[in-house]
């Protein structure tokens, strides 16, 4: 789990914490309403406790109203008993009593709560609903049916499947329009999303809009997404090559945000329609060896093949 959900969750949390206890005192203000000599004992245990309180503090004999206490507490019990009466604390989770934890492990609630945070925020803009079993190739035969299955598998198996122990940090797909990229990108971050894993998909439009309202430093939903453009697990930068190039700000950010996720062994997916020459030119060699070395990053050859999307 990464740190840029920690403050929602707290709010979440928090928010459960406060209905659970507000449930709680309107359910016990009930009971007491109805059984009169319940809210007169209940009464007399807390003034008892607050005695007791006082006179171990003065360090005072406490003894008789211990038992004074212990007699009333095990009258209230007798009476709850008698009258099956329930107090029901109303948690929306009984394993974890809206903490979120257990025994300082996330509880599977606080798990399901990350992970439609995660679903939450994957894209800007509606992502259309790709997943791994929608890949069409496998019974196509468009000339790119192979070459498509072949990733299909990698990004499943290689990237989704086996995210912490996968060796490569840095992924280029380029290919003509149409090929079945974006497709192939989409049901990459649903399947990392159902696996609890951030993944963050934009556009290069959409990514320069966060840069620009970053650098010109107005607060909108695209600047506050800067953070999550750093520190997401997998960010997919779809259509690179469309985005427009402002001055000191489409290059030098794209250039920072990548070296500083490389820097964090942070994935980062680039798809394109650009070939090679194309690419060289408009982000310069030095970026594009460095992106795309070996060691630690796959590239697919150009795709091509047919436009699926006609
Ligand atoms: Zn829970």
């Amino acid at each position: 789990m990464i740190k840029y959900f920690d403050r929602k969750l707290n709010m979440i949390y928090s928010s459960k914490l406060a209905l659970a206890k507000e449930n709680y005192e309107k359910n016990s203000a009930e009971i007491l309403a109805e059984h009169p000599m319940l809210a007169q004992a209940v009464k007399q245990r807390k003034k008892l406790q607050m005695e007791l309180s006082r006179n171990n503090a003065l360090k005072k004999p406490t003894d008789a109203l211990q038992a004074q206490l212990d007699d009333i507490k095990s009258q209230i019990s007798q009476y709850v008993k008698d009258h099956d009466i329930r107090l029901s604390q109303n948690y929306s989770c009984v394993k974890c009593k809206d903490t979120g934890y257990i025994n300082s492990a996330p509880c599977e609630c606080y798990i399901k709560e990350y992970k439609k945070l995660l679903r939450e925020n994957l894209s800007l803009s509606p992502l259309a609903q790709f997943t791994f079993k929608d890949n069409t190739f496998a019974a196509s035969d468009a000339p790119q049916a192979k070459g498509m299955n072949k990733l299909y598998e990698i990004m499943q198996k290689n990237v989704c499947e086996n995210f912490a122990n996968c060796k490569w940090n840095n992924f280029m797909l380029s290919g003509a329009s149409g090929v079945g990229k974006t497709a192939l990108a989409t049901a990459l971050a649903d399947g990392l999303v159902r696996r609890g894993i951030s993944a963050l998909y934009l556009t290069a439009f959409e990514l320069v809009g966060v840069f620009l309202d970053k650098h010109t430093h107005k607060s909108t939903r695209m600047s506050s997404l800067y953070d999550y453009v750093l520190e997401c697990e997998m960010l997919i930068v779809d259509n690179l090559g469309t985005e427009p190039i402002y001055k000191n700000v489409t290059l030098e950010y794209l250039y920072s945000t990548i070296e500083k996720r490389m820097a964090q062994n942070k994935k980062t997916l680039l798809c394109t329609q650009l070939g090679a020459q194309a690419l060289a030119q408009r982000y310069g060699e030095t970026f594009l060896s460095k992106f795309a070395d070996k060691r630690y990053s796959l590239s697919v050859g150009y795709i091509t093949g047919d436009n699926l999307r006609k």
